[in-house]
């Protein structure tokens, strides 16, 4: 792979890389940046970000944001506050945002943007239709000029506004697809894959090609209990299908970019945290499988703590992925 050079610009980025505290920048070239993916990506961890706003804090003597804006390439970053994790891409031409979090975050976004962009937003692409994903999209009236997402996606989106009577508080996709989507912005080629159900009935893997970013939205939950959303047509056996696919689809280089994480783990990872969560996906379906046929209650068996053999995902939520599996196991 050609080098490709890196550059941390923001502050908090400056300050989220070790090696950077006392310089104004740092470059290191990708295939580096990728095997020291612990170091420089734990700075959107937790326990990193306490640090950080320690520092922030004691060198400018001001409360540090709630969020964290980071560089991952000279290009193409990614933006944490609440809910899912936004990623973007500056060219010289435009920009591209992939989802928007809520409307009273997705303001802090767009400002550290425009600090670093004045070209227009040519997309903003939705992984999914749930509301820490799209929610922001209404802040974005105006100023980008189009929003694509899967055809499902629009479909629950417009369906979850209805029911919840805020469809004017919405940006609905104007451009939707089935299969595969594609879009050119600068040097860079965006492509959008529908792989089928997983997280819901309508995620969509959107692959930064040139740069071999690909960002999975809620198909990839880094160590940490999954929503699995049957009410938009979710399922945990064709999920695992997913994420199979995507190992093979994309390289054992691409970096991926993770909906959310538990906390002191990554938004951003390589292949086997897809390959770990497909275990874990398949370690709930046989556990759940075993349970049903040794005549135990819905309601005993989600009292479970801890799904065997998957100790890493721990924390809140189990019973999500288990009432599903169970759900889906025992469906006629
Ligand atoms: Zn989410
Ligand atoms: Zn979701």
């Amino acid at each position: 792979m050609v080098a490709q050079r890196i550059k941390f610009e923001s502050l908090r980025s400056l300050l989220s890389c070790d090696r950077c505290v006392k310089q104004k920048n740092h470059t290191m070239n990708r295939r580096r940046f990728v095997q020291n993916s612990a170091l420089t990506l734990g700075a959107l961890t937790l326990a990193q970000q306490k640090v950080l706003s320690a520092l922030f804090t004691k060198e400018n003597g001001a409360a540090p944001p709630p969020w964290m804006f980071h560089m991952m390439t000279d290009k193409i970053g990614v933006f944490t506050e609440r809910g899912g994790t936004i990623a973007f891409l500056l060219e010289k031409d435009g920009i591209v945002v992939v989802d928007s979090q809520f409307p009273d975050t997705a303001p802090h976004f767009i400002g550290e943007l425009q600090r670093k962009s004045e070209e227009p937003i040519k997309y903003l692409l939705n992984t999914h239709h749930h509301g820490d994903h799209s929610g922001g999209n209404v802040v974005f009236k105006g100023l980008v000029k189009h929003v694509v997402a899967h055809e499902n996606s629009k479909k629950n989106q417009e369906r979850v506004a209805i029911a919840s009577k805020n469809l004017d508080k919405q940006l609905l996709p104007d451009r939707t697809y089935s299969d595969y989507w594609e879009g050119f912005v600068g040097d860079e080629r965006i492509v959008m894959h529908y792989f089928g159900p997983g997280h819901t009935n309508g995620d969509s893997l959107i692959h930064f090609q040139h740069s071999n970013i690909v960002h999975m939205g809620d198909l990839l939950f880094n160590r940490r209990h999954p929503f699995v959303d049957r009410s938009s047509g979710a399922s945990i056996k064709h999920w695992i299908k997913v994420l199979n696919r995507a190992v093979r689809h994309f390289d054992k280089n691409t970096t991926y970019v993770y909906g959310h994480a538990a906390d002191g783990h990554n938004i951003v990872g390589n292949y086997e945290d897809l390959e770990n969560f497909a275990d874990y996906l398949g370690a709930v379906l046989t556990f759940t499988e075993g349970e049903i046929k040794a005549g135990k209650t819905k309601e005993g068996f989600l009292m479970t703590k801890t799904i065997p053999g998957m100790g890493e995902w721990k924390g809140d939520g189990i019973t999500r992925p288990l009432g599903a599996a169970w759900d889906e196991l025992t469906a006629k």
